[in-house]
């Protein structure tokens, strides 16, 4: 029953979480104008995020294959 004491070595912010959650939000459009500045600011700056994102991306445009692909990264 000892708690896990192991760091995992990952810096997982809470930041990091809610922006990857609101990835696939984000890719439909579904989140207000506030939730996707701050997505935007935070993988703009997060590598690890940004990374999440593009793979998660090309998941759905693979999937849909034709929307306005709009690469908003340029
Ligand atoms: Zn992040």
């Amino acid at each position: 029953m000892a708690g896990t004491t192991t760091g995992a070595a990952r810096a997982e912010q809470p930041e990091c979480r809610s922006a990857r959650a609101a990835i696939p939000g984000y890719l439909d459009r579904r989140l207000d104008a506030r939730h996707q500045r701050r997505f935007e600011a935070h993988i703009d700056r997060c590598a690890g995020c940004i990374r999440a994102f593009i793979d998660v991306r090309q998941v759905g445009w693979a999937r849909r294959s034709a929307s306005g692909a709009r690469s908003w990264l340029n």
